[in-house]
C-alpha cells in the first residue's frame, strides 16, 4: 500500500503550491517547471514520463527514415532536468536509441525520440496523484505485436486493454468466463496452474521503507523465489503478471491470470502505515460487499490507487456478464478463503501476524470472478525491523517456503473437479 507514501508526499507538495504553482501564475499564462523526466524500458513497452509542475500541454507525430517521435510540449520552460533527459535513455532500452530536447519556438518545447524500430506511441496527461505532479506519458509499444507475442505471449493483453477491450475488472469479450471454478483438475494428472502476481512495478514503487526500501523490488524477488520453489511441484505450472521493473494496470493483471486459465491467484505485497509500529503478516481475499476493518478499507482503496499512480490511458469497459460472475463467486469465494487460510498458517510460523485470519476487502486485483484469487501481504515495510527482514535472503526464502507449503496443503485439501 502507499500510505506512507502519500503523507510524505503531501509536505513536498504543499512547499511547491507555496513556490511555484499559484492560480495567478495560471491565469497571467506564465509556465511551469520541468521537475523529473523517467524511463522504464521493459520487454513489453518502454514508459517515457516527463513530470511537471503545472499541466503539460502536448502534441506528437512520428518521422520515418530514420524512425523518429517528436513530441511538442507546451505548458513548461527548457531547464536542466528536461535538458538531461539522453541520461535517462539505458543501452538495452528496446525502442529508445537516443533523446534530445531543444527550445522549437519561445512557447513549444521539441523532445525528440530517435528510435531502433518503429513504434506505435500512446501519449497521455495525468493530474497529480501520491508524490506526483502533472505527467506526460509516453508509451512505446512495438508495431509488430506477433514478434512480440512470442517472446510475451501476454503483451498483447496490454493492447487490449489500451483498446478499451479489457474491462476493469479483466474480463475481455474474447474469453468465457469458467462456470466452474472448482479449482483441482481429477485423476493422475492431478495439476495447478498458479499465477503469481508482484504487486506495483516501474512508475509505481508501491510503499517505501524508512530505510528507502521499495515494495516493488521485495515483492518481485519473494515472487520469483515462490515461483522456483512452487515449480518443483509435479503438476505444478507458474506465470507471473510481472518479472521485470515494469508497470502492469490491476485489469491486465487479472486478464493475464485468465487468459493462461490459472487456477488460483496469488498477488504478493509489502504493507505500509504512517506509524512504524504496525508488523506483521497479513492475508486478504475479495468482499465486495465490504472490508473486513477500517483498515481493511483503506489498505484496498491505497491499493486500488495503484492504477492512477502508475499511470493508465484509461480504465476500460465493463461489460462483465453479471449473472455468470454470481454463479461463479460463491464458489472462488469458497477457495479463496481455503487457500488463505492455508497460507496464512504458514506464514504464522515464520512472523507473527497482523491479523488472524484471512480478511476481506475489494482489492481491485483480486476481482476475477472464476479464479481463486488472495492477496499476501508479506510483511510492514514501513516497520523498520520487518523492512529488514523484507530485504533479506533468508526472509524472502521463509516467504516463498510458506507460500508454497499453504498452496500444496490446499491442493491436497480442495475437492478435485468432476470430468
Ligand atoms: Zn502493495
Amino acid at each position: 500500500m502507499v500510505k506512507l507514501t502519500r503523507r510524505k508526499f503531501l509536505g513536498s507538495a504543499i512547499a511547491g503550491l507555496l513556490i511555484s504553482i499559484s492560480p495567478t501564475s495560471f491565469a497571467s499564462g506564465s509556465n511551469g517547471t520541468f521537475v523529473a523526466i523517467r524511463i522504464w524500458p521493459s520487454s513489453t513497452y518502454t514508459r517515457m514520463t516527463i513530470e511537471a509542475s503545472s499541466a503539460l500541454k502536448f502534441k506528437h507525430f512520428q518521422l520515418k527514415d530514420p524512425e523518429r517521435l517528436v513530441i511538442d510540449i507546451q505548458g513548461a520552460v527548457l531547464n536542466q532536468v528536461i535538458k538531461d533527459i539522453q541520461g535517462k535513455v539505458l543501452a538495452n532500452d528496446p525502442f529508445i536509441k537516443t533523446a534530445r530536447v531543444a527550445q522549437f519556438d519561445p512557447t513549444t518545447i521539441r523532445v525528440v525520440l530517435d528510435l531502433k524500430t518503429a513504434v506505435n506511441p500512446q501519449l497521455f496527461t495525468l493530474n497529480p496523484i501520491a508524490e506526483y505532479k502533472y505527467r506526460l506519458v509516453t508509451d512505446l509499444y512495438p508495431t509488430n505485436t506477433n514478434v512480440n507475442a512470442e517472446s510475451d505471449p501476454l503483451l498483447a493483453l496490454l493492447e487490449d486493454y489500451n483498446k478499451g477491450k479489457i474491462s476493469t475488472d479483466g474480463t475481455d469479450s474474447s474469453q468465457p468466463t469458467k462456470t466452474d471454478p472448482t479449482p483441482i483438475p481429477s485423476g493422475k494428472n492431478k495439476s495447478l496452474i498458479v499465477m503469481l502476481d508482484p504487486g506495483h512495478g516501474g512508475e509505481d514503487p508501491g510503499a517505501i521503507g524508512p530505510n528507502k526500501i521499495r515494495e516493488k523490488d521485495v515483492v518481485l524477488q519473494i515472487a520469483r523465489q515462490t515461483k522456483a520453489l512452487l515449480e518443483k511441484n509435479k503438476g505444478v505450472k507458474v506465470y507471473m503478471t510481472r518479472n521485470e521493473d515494469v508497470f502492469i494496470p490491476l485489469s491486465v493483471r487479472v486478464a493475464k491470470a485468465r487468459k493462461q486459465k490459472a487456477d488460483i491467484f496469488i498477488s504478493i505485497h509489502a504493507d505500509a502505515f504512517t506509524s512504524p509500529t504496525p508488523r506483521g503478516s497479513s492475508v486478504f481475499m475479495l468482499n465486495t460487499k465490504g472490508a473486513s476493518s477500517t483498515a481493511a478499507k483503506h489498505l484496498a482503496q491505497t491499493q486500488n490507487n495503484a492504477d492512477l499512480i502508475g499511470g493508465v490511458i484509461k480504465t476500460g469497459n465493463s461489460n462483465v456478464d453479471k449473472t455468470i460472475m454470481d454463479l461463479t463467486l460463491t464458489a472462488t469465494t469458497k477457495y479463496s478463503q481455503m487457500l488463505g487460510s492455508n497460507i496464512l498458517s504458514e506464514l504464522k510460523k515464520i512472523n507473527q501476524l497482523h491479523k488472524n485470519q484471512v480478511e476481506g476487502a475489494n482489492f481491485a486485483v483480486l476481482r476475477a470472478p472464476d479464479i481463486p484469487s488472495i492477496l499476501v501481504e508479506t510483511a510492514f515495510i514501513s516497520n523498520p525491523t520487518e523492512e529488514g527482514l523484507l530485504k533479506s535472503a533468508a526472509f524472502q526464502k521463509k516467504v516463498a517456503a510458506a507460500i508454497n507449503t499453504g498452496v500444496k496443503n490446499y491442493m491436497a485439501k480442495a475437492p478435485v473437479a468432476k470430468k
